[in-house]
């Protein structure tokens, strides 16, 4: 875990550079829906597979970008670019036909060890200089066993390396150092209730998210809005305390894994909970999608009582 702690930490850093001097985005499709990716998408997964690769060659690997896709999608001198970032984050010379092998490595194995990678979980944010996640999770036998989630915007931008080692979740600088072992909150009293949401509107509803927290009590609370997996970890370390992802009316978008893996190994660990809406299980055994329609992640506290608010709004 050691070495894929420094890979995540490189990939951040690439975002970081390509933020600060190459900033644009194309456009790919996702089903009926469109979604930007940068040379950052790119380069992230790169190294993180790189990593992988170096140190697990028989496992599977889940990643969101691919090695075809950026071959047609990117232009050659951005293809370049990218390469020579790579090359600058790696301190090794890194030809491009390396970089697009990387980014496919352990595609379409079926393996009992199996890394789900996001190598930036929302873009969107990542463009807007918001906020946005570098993740990574492990699947054993279909099962969310660990995770390591980067989030540069931490902290108003300070910036945190978030993982789990031996069933503990643990949170440490970006750049470099150890992690401090870190939980969920011990909150209960509703009016300290802290909730975390996604800022784009048309990735879950906000209306319905507010109805199910009245309904549950919780109608009063503070709402952070941010992009991106740093909700799960908000959770993980305490500094959010319920995270629901609800479907707008009529949505029938199939939730990701790798959207998902690395944040829920995270706040397990810190000793939170994650639920679909009718208070089971996420199922990550099905491939690249979750059955799910949404999630309910939470400090335990309200959990069974936002379920049922929940239960009521869908069914409204
Ligand atoms: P967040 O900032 O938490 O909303 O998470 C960003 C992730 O939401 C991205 O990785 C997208 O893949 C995903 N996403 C994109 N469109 C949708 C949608 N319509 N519903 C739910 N999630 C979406
Ligand atoms: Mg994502």
């Amino acid at each position: 875990m050691q070495a894929l702690l420094a890979a995540v930490r490189d990939a951040a850093e690439l975002c970081r550079l390509v933020q600060d001097n190459f900033l644009s985005a194309n456009t790919k499709a996702d089903g009926d829906h469109s979604e930007p990716v940068t040379i950052a998408d790119y380069g992230s997964q790169a190294i993180i597979c790189r990593a992988l690769q170096q140190r697990y060659p028989y496992d599977a690997v889940i990643a969101e970008e691919s090695g075809a896709q950026f071959s047609q999608l990117v232009a050659a001198d951005q293809r370049a670019q990218i390469a020579q970032l790579l090359s600058q984050v790696l301190r090794q010379a890194v030809a491009e036909s390396e970089l697009i092998a990387w980014l496919d490595f352990g595609a379409g194995r079926k393996a009992a060890r199996t890394w789900v990678i996001d190598p930036i979980d929302g873009t969107k944010g990542f463009l807007a200089r918001r906020h946005y996640a570098i993740a990574c999770g492990l699947l054993l036998e279909g099962q969310v066993a660990d995770g390591i989630v980067a989030a540069p915007g931490y902290n108003d931008g300070e910036g945190a390396l978030f993982y789990t080692r031996e069933g503990a979740c643990y949170r440490a600088p970006l750049a470099a150092g150890d992690g401090r072992r870190v939980a969920v909150s011990p909150r209960q009293e509703p009016a300290d209730i802290i909730a975390a949401q996604s800022y784009e509107r048309a990735h879950a509803s906000k209306s319905r998210m507010a109805r199910a927290r009245e309904l549950a009590g919780l109608g009063n609370v503070r709402v952070l809005e941010l992009d991106s997996m740093e909700k799960y970890a908000l959770v993980a370390c305490g500094d959010a305390d319920l995270y629901m992802r609800l479907p707008r009316a009529g949505s029938r978008y199939a939730h990701k894994i790798w959207d998902h893996a690395a944040g829920v190994a995270l706040v397990r660990a810190a000793g939170g909970a994650v639920t679909d809406l009718d208070g089971g299980p996420l199922d990550f055994s099905q491939g690249k999608t979750l059955p799910n329609p949404g999630m309910i992640i939470s400090n335990g506290a309200h959990h069974q009582r936002v379920v049922e608010a929940v239960g009521q709004v869908m069914a409204e």
